[in-house]
């Protein structure tokens, strides 16, 4: 299909148990652009409260970053496209 969207990786999201922390520079980040408040609650438009409690406990083995990554912190990376089927469709870009 020609309206398919152009991603380089299917990245599979994986979960564990409990929370993780986000890196500091990214709360950083999503407070300056809104979608943390100050006492590190997160504010993301079309995510329900039971979305975010399981976006919490997921994380990527991020192949641009080579570590693995919040869940979260993809979200919110410029290379997200879509998540899809238990994959994120990331672009591939440099960081
Ligand atoms: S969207 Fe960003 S954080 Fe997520 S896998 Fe791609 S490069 Fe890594």
């Amino acid at each position: 299909m020609a309206d398919e969207l152009e991603h380089k990786f299917e990245v599979e999201i994986k979960e564990r148990e409990g929370r993780q922390k986000l890196p500091d520079s990214v709360k950083d980040e999503l407070k300056a652009s809104g979608m943390m408040d100050e006492k590190g609650k997160l504010k993301l438009k079309g995510v329900s409260p039971k979305m975010l409690k399981r976006m919490k406990q997921e994380y990527v083995e991020c192949p641009i970053l080579k570590e693995d990554t919040h869940f979260i912190q993809c979200f919110v990376c410029p290379n997200f496209q879509s998540r899809v089927m238990g994959k994120v469709l990331c672009k591939g870009g440099k960081l």
